[in-house]
């Protein structure tokens, strides 16, 4: 993406879904409205968005809200400004951003001031120099996934040093914002900022004066939010509702069914037999009532139980990993019972192996 156009790029991630809106040329800030609506501005008159009719007349008009996935005004925004900069409303593409910041800040004199909502071992925290690391060592005390490679999910580096990574926010929630650069609001962690609902983010390839947001790794796909993430952003405080608001949904269209993380399985066979549980699970997401969560969450338990003991399945921990991925992906307020019917269905299913014959 190093040479992208910023027409290219706003074209590229609506396609993704995600409604984009104008940047000051190789600046982060949004591009100024129109002169009623900049409070600078002498003939300023106080409004809110919604009283406002400048977007349905195409402007660009209050940052993020602006941003679209109309073609059409796409083409005309970056068409005639093609030094405009792209950013992308995370809200309404159902986008959370981790940012990991590298700034040049010395890190807190209390090594457990870095990552204060977790327990951490203090000879880890010591080793922290910045978002990156803190990210990495938050992970591993989750037992998480290390994102930073950009193999698993797209992840952009930024021209200060420092990582986005994007993530699918599960379909039936709204996350906020980090809302304390010093910790005392709501905060990942140090150097640890989140983008999500009421905030945006500067585009994959975009350029500003310090140089570009760069795509590192081969995945351009942003991963679904990965339970431990989840839980621990739930934590934080980051959690805003279970359900989106009605104009965020509106705006955003089906989407191809999600992805699901499979454990690693011995046969062709086996694989598809635990992909289609786990799918059936994560698939409750788009059902908000009556979607047989926990009957699909048991049934996959029992399925993925049968194949450990069956030895279709060697990693039991990466089946229980996954389940809980799944099952957390649909129902993310449900941590705790989805916990305990996950065990119970691996257990249960482990004493009836599952073999072809089964099926
Ligand atoms: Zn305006
Ligand atoms: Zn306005």
């Amino acid at each position: 993406m190093r040479t992208a156009n910023s027409i290219d790029i706003a074209r590229w991630c609506a396609r993704q879904g995600w409604p984009v809106h104008p940047l000051q040329p190789m600046r982060k800030l949004p591009m100024p409205g129109c002169s009623r609506c900049r409070s600078s501005h002498p003939e300023y008159v106080p409004h809110t968005v919604a009283e406002c009719g400048c977007l349905s007349r195409g402007l660009w008009c209050h940052g993020f809200h602006a941003a679209t996935r109309d073609s059409a005004l796409i083409d005309r925004w970056w068409g005639r400004n093609p030094n405009m900069g792209v950013g992308i409303s995370t809200g309404p593409a159902e986008l959370l951003v981790v940012d990991l910041d590298c700034h040049a800040d010395t890190p807190p004199s209390e090594p457990s001031e870095v990552l204060p909502a977790f327990s951490v071992p203090e000879d880890l925290l010591k080793a922290v120099r910045n978002g990156l690391d803190a990210f990495r060592i938050l992970s591993q005390a989750l037992d998480g996934e290390d994102f930073t490679d950009g193999e698993r999910t797209l992840a952009v580096r930024t021209p200060s040093g420092g990582m986005h990574l994007y993530f699918r926010t599960p379909r039936q929630t709204t996350w906020r914002c980090s809302t304390g650069g010093n910790l005392k609001g709501v905060a990942l962690g140090w150097q640890l900022d989140v983008r999500a609902h009421g905030g945006y983010i500067i585009a994959p390839g975009t350029q500003v004066a310090a140089g570009i947001y760069e795509a590192v790794g081969s995945c351009r796909q942003p991963a679904r939010l990965p339970g431990w993430l989840a839980g621990a952003l739930e934590q934080t405080g980051h959690l805003l509702a279970a359900r989106p608001p009605a104009q965020t949904r509106s705006r955003v269209p089906n989407r191809a069914r999600m992805a699901t993380t499979s454990p690693a399985t011995t046969s062709a066979w086996a694989a598809k037999v635990a992909a289609t549980a786990l799918s059936d699970v994560a698939d409750c997401a788009s059902i908000s009532e009556g979607s047989g969560w926990n009957t699909k969450v048991n049934r996959a338990a029992y399925t993925l139980g049968g194949l450990v003991a069956a030895g279709f399945i060697t990693n039991q921990a990466g089946a229980e990993a996954a389940l809980l991925e799944a099952a957390l992906y649909a129902r993310p307020e449900r941590a705790q019972q989805a916990r305990s019917i996950i065990q119970s269905g691996l257990v249960a299913g482990q004493r009836q192996p599952l073999t072809p014959k089964d099926r």
